[in-house]
């Protein structure tokens, strides 16, 4: 498969600012730091770390909503960083997101027709009975009634209001959707819900996700490959049934350690990490999770681990983790 997404050495560190009218730059957060993977056309990459790993920035700068501080992202082969902003504009109708909060993501006093169709009227398109049937024929694709259009999202549930922003991000015929911990403000009855109308939704329309959330549970069931995340960088990143079934590295390990057990009599020993995760403004020197990792050894706290591929597809940077033929 090509790639329809590739992100290399992506960059994101926000500045700090203080003094005078905030004059001085004091430090930054380094919220992304030399991200890169790439996700084929029509596959998922779930994304998953814990809250404020850089996740949802990298799903940003992706889609040039924020600017990277270095790296590039190619987009069906075109570099996005190069582009001005008018054909940038055009190619958004091609990238699209649907955000965590469904309730905060639709705007309250807007009906849900002009919710919908908002995205197409900014990539100047006319309002009229056409696009109004198309957001109608959007409401019934993803589960709800043409007669929703005339009502506002207070008179929706959660699940109903995170179809309402699937049906808006649909709206531009997208080709790549950053699911942007879309389903972890939902219920878990609802949450299933809501996954198995994404994937019948990327079987319908061809589409390629990026799928965030901090649950490796969640992504489990959506996901062809999986990334792992901690303090702005990957540190794991294989296909679904290799890292479910022989995560490498500490962190992923712990993660799935924390995922609940369906049968009764099936034990898994948990890891609790201990400790905080630590400031992306002072990240700990060598591997940033030697603070943190259960087998951290004196390297780890002098050399930063390199992302090493250890067999098909499968890449960890951990210090304890070498190549099978190394
Ligand atoms: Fe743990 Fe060291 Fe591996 Fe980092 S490099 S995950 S601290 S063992």
């Amino acid at each position: 498969m090509t790639a329809l997404v590739d992100v290399r050495g992506l960059v994101k560190h926000f500045p700090i600012h203080s003094g005078l009218m905030f004059s001085r730059r004091i430090g930054s957060v380094q919220a992304v730091d030399d991200v890169s993977f790439s996700i084929s056309a029509g596959e998922t990459l779930g994304l998953v770390g814990e809250s404020g790993c850089g996740k949802s920035t990298t799903g940003r700068l992706i889609l040039r909503l924020i600017q990277p501080t270095s790296g590039a992202i190619f987009y069906d082969g075109v570099d996005l960083g190069t582009l001005d902003d008018e054909t940038m504009r055009q190619k958004r109708r091609d990238l699209q997101i649907i955000f965590q909060d469904p309730y905060g993501s639709l705007n309250p006093r807007m009906t849900v027709e002009d919710i919908i169709t908002e995205p197409l009227v900014i990539f100047g398109e006319k309002p009229g009975p056409a696009m109004a049937k198309r957001a109608r024929d959007l409401l019934t694709t993803v589960g709800l009634a043409s007669f929703h259009a005339k009502r506002y999202p207070h008179e929706f549930s959660g699940g109903q209001r995170q179809r309402i922003g699937i049906a808006r991000a649909l709206a531009s015929k997208p080709k790549f959707i950053v699911c942007d911990e879309a389903v972890s403000a939902l219920d878990v009855s609802i949450q299933a819900q809501v996954v198995n109308l994404l994937q019948d939704l990327q079987e319908e329309f061809k589409l390629t996700y990026l799928f965030i959330a901090h649950d490796l549970g969640v992504v489990k069931h959506i996901s062809d490959r999986v990334a792992v995340m901690y303090l702005g960088k990957i540190v794991e990143i294989a296909d679904k049934r290799t890292l479910y079934r022989s995560p490498k590295h500490p962190y992923t390990q712990a993660l799935l350690s924390a995922i609940p057990v369906p049968k009764p009599r099936a034990r898994r020993d948990r890891i609790v990490l201990t400790g905080d995760v630590p400031s992306p403004i002072d990240p700990p020197k060598g591997c940033r999770f030697h603070t943190r990792c259960p087998v951290a050894q004196p390297v780890c706290r002098e050399i930063e681990p390199r992302r090493l591929t250890i067999g098909t597809g499968h890449e960890v940077a951990c210090h304890l983790v070498q190549p099978e033929t190394a």
